[in-house]
């Protein structure tokens, strides 16, 4: 059976899923996305993307492409129809297809839905989890509503290319006062010598990751001391520990920043906690 897309209404072949050269996703990046992790069958955070996809939709006066009962419904069937158990859904709401122009159509027209999903065997490496990954450190060059999940992300790609390019895993934005802000798709924290776990508060400078909010919720349950509070690229380098989290990486060790060890170089103690429980919390949730 081919692999499938969702496009507009449409169970398509992956292979001849097309949108409109007027999509306004493709031409302004007039659009937003989300990505759900499914773990041996269950999906991770659903519920959490569901929510922030509506915020994201709310802040860009974006309506639901169908109403969010329909687009679970939808959700579910792409992944049974392409036997995903474990996996990625990516799905993406655009202003729709309208002839070229800044402003908003005028009519209105209808909200342009893509869904596709994506089998992995593992999501992590057994090197990336025995020995974390690397961070680059590059300033912040986007724009000043990072708080929405939108398709804009150049300034995250030229990242990511760099960070490749340094054999890292994830770059690091920083500020103009040399505040971490976040991973180029991932949320930054780090552990400090004192054990306490600190990542930077959900403003319009960062994505207030689901896999964040579910980590702080299992972090407190855990009862791990915890600060929300920005930090600088000095204390990520004196860290005892630091980690990425985000829909496709959990919480992932990072064991080095820039041409720094972090604590011992090797996966901290708290960091495989939490991806731990978050696994447990996934395996024991709904869905
Ligand atoms: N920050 C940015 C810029 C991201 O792109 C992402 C995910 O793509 C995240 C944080 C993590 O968010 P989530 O945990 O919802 O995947």
């Amino acid at each position: 059976m081919p692999r499938l897309a969702y496009v507009n209404g449409r169970y398509l072949p992956h292979t001849e899923a097309r949108v409109h050269v007027e999509d306004r996703g493709y031409q302004l990046a007039d659009g937003v996305y989300e990505v759900v992790a499914i773990i041996d069958g269950r999906f991770a955070d659903l519920d959490g993307h569901m929510v922030r996809l509506g915020r994201s939709l709310g802040e860009l006066s974006i309506g639901w492409p169908v109403s969010r009962p329909v687009l679970e419904m939808i959700i579910r069937e792409l992944v049974r129809r392409n036997g995903v158990s474990n996996g990625l859904v990516y799905l993406q709401v655009t202003r729709g297809v309208a002839s070229r122009d800044f402003k908003f159509p005028e009519p209105k027209v209808k909200p342009a839905l893509v869904i596709t999903t994506r089998k992995v065997t593992r999501f992590a490496t057994p090197a990336q989890l025995e020995n974390g990954v690397g961070v680059l450190t590059i300033p912040d060059i986007r724009w000043l509503r990072r708080d929405i999940k939108t398709v804009g992300l150049l300034a995250q790609a030229l990242g990511k290319q760099k960070a490749a390019e340094a054999g890292c895993f994830e770059a690091w934005m920083v500020d103009a006062d040399g505040l971490v802000t976040e991973g180029c798709s991932s949320n930054a924290w780090i552990v400090t010598p004192a054990g306490v776990l600190v990542t930077r508060q959900p403003d319009h400078m960062i994505l207030n990751g689901i896999t964040r909010l579910s980590l702080l919720r299992l972090a407190g349950e855990l009862g791990l001391a915890i600060d929300i509070r920005p930090f600088t690229v000095a204390e990520a380098y004196g860290a005892k520990e630091a980690f990425v989290s985000s829909a496709t990486t959990f919480a992932l060790p990072v064991t080095r920043i820039d041409d720094r060890a972090i604590g011992d170089g090797t996966p901290g103690p708290i960091t495989l906690r939490l991806r731990a429980a978050y696994f447990s919390a996934v395996a024991g949730g709904a869905s």
